[in-house]
């Protein structure tokens, strides 16, 4: 099987793969959840709910807004506490609506047996009215809602689908253990979405650190038609949407264009799966696969099947994490996470991970001047000159923003993981593509 790369930058790092033959565990109901109506790229969603109703699992709390948004709903059975405004992770306010759980009902029509079901529907708008209805959006951390990526402009076609399995970050194995405990799921979802691109072409990425994950997907792919498996090297930052495209396809996604632009769509398995549900299962997104990982002396390594809403530390009791000696705790991978500022800050739709790190490992290394070493630029993916970004930034000159591409920006974090004067390049990259993207 020929294992392809992108062509351009990137890392070979220690994967830290501690958990990736742990089978998932269900996380249970905690006994309240508190669930952001914003956890997708857009407008949020409007709340239709009020304090004191009584909500079931799956029960629509809030209603997709706007072009760009999606539904939100509840992920237990309960009593809603609180609908309050709080400072989210990034900063922003949002509003979070607090539920106590009561019971463990589901709102009618939700198939919550595992039984795998392969009889698509044949009408692809009723496909895409059950995706928008169930408020899916992309699982690998971006949040776009999938029913616009799955929408195709008159002007615009599709040749690839491309399904994200890689899951480059260190310690994450949530991917993983889904594509190893449903992976006909995943390939009926794969189907699912060929459907309503109109191709046959869905095309089941994994990374060679995954041959568990290989082996069984490509088995099932034998007895769907036009659902096949790719290997890809184990090189970080392999799961970003261009570079896949680049390792699939050849294609280069031009600077300030999209993926649609040269016909690739890319989902994550994750959403794959939640396509699967919403269709087959008629089940809204309310839960996710999150890996447990980081420092084994702090914590025991795991996946779990956890409700959106969900506080961290519930997870952590449950993965038997010494809180009191946690120096950070990441909300995702160690190379694209954000450093949650509280234990009780909730699991949402594109958490794949809680990492955490002991209080020496999570002390800042002091930062000293540019060497001019060029390392930075040799292993940025997208061919950017992060110390170029840098310097004019700390400069407070953005003139050269744009001419230096810094809009092309993906966020990986594999020019400050180099850098060896310990410059925090990539938060200086990320408010460059800010800047630039303001000059458009
Ligand atoms: S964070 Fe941005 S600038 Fe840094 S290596 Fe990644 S893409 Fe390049
Ligand atoms: S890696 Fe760090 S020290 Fe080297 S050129 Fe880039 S910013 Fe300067």
């Amino acid at each position: 099987m020929c294992k392809k790369t992108f062509s351009f930058g990137g890392l070979h790092l220690n994967k830290h793969k501690i958990s990736a033959l742990s089978p998932i565990q269900d996380a249970g109901v905690p006994p309240f959840v508190y669930i952001p109506i914003k956890q997708h790229i857009g407008s949020p969603a409007q709340i239709i709910v009020k304090q004191g109703d009584k909500v079931k699992i799956g029960t629509l709390l809030a209603q997709a807004y706007g072009t760009i948004s999606a539904n939100i709903h509840s992920s237990v059975a309960g009593e809603i506490k609180k609908i309050e405004e709080v400072q989210s992770e990034s900063g922003y306010f949002e509003q979070v609506i607090t539920i106590q759980t009561t019971a463990d009902d589901y709102e009618a029509g939700i198939d919550t047996s595992t039984q795998i079901s392969n009889d698509i529907p044949q009408n692809s708008a009723e496909i895409i009215e059950l995706i928008k209805a169930a408020g899916i959006v992309g699982m690998g951390g971006a949040g776009f809602p999938t029913p616009i990526k799955t929408s195709i402009p008159a002007n615009k076609s599709v040749q690839y689908l491309i399904i994200n399995g890689i899951e480059c970050e260190p310690y994450l194995t949530a991917d993983g253990a889904l594509m190893l405990e449903k992976p006909e799921e995943i390939v009926i979802g794969a189907k699912i979405l060929n459907k309503i691109l109109g191709i046959q072409n869905a095309i089941i990425a994994i990374d060679e650190n995954k041959p568990l994950a290989i082996e069984k997907i490509t088995q099932i792919t034998k007895r769907y038609v036009g659902v096949n498996v790719t290997v890809c090297k184990s090189k970080y930052p392999q799961g970003g949407e261009r570079q896949l495209i680049n390792d699939v396809t050849g294609r280069e996604v031009p600077s300030g264009k999209l993926p649609i632009d040269v016909g690739c769509v890319v989902q994550n398995v994750g959403t794959v799966f939640a396509v699967y549900e919403a269709v087959m299962k008629h089940k809204p997104l309310y839960e996710r696969i999150v890996t447990v990982s980081g420092d084994t002396n702090l914590t025991t390594a795991g996946n779990y099947r956890v409700r959106v809403g969900t506080p961290a530390d519930y997870l952590l009791n449950l993965a038997h994490t010494k809180q009191s000696q946690i120096g950070k705790l990441l909300f995702g991978g160690p190379m694209m996470g954000i450093s949650s500022v509280s234990l009780q800050a909730p699991i949402n739709k594109t958490t794949g991970g809680l990492i955490v790190i002991g209080t020496q490992d999570s002390l800042r290394a002091e930062e000293s001047g540019c060497i001019r070493c060029g390392k930075c630029a040799e292993v940025c993916p997208m061919g950017l000159m992060p110390f170029a970004i840098a310097s004019n930034l700390r400069r407070n000159n953005t003139a050269p923003l744009k001419a230096l591409h810094a809009a092309d920006c993906i966020g990986c974090g594999c020019c400050a993981y180099i850098c060896p004067a310990k410059i925090p390049l990539v938060d200086y990259c990320k408010l460059g593509k800010y800047e630039a993207n303001k000059q458009k």
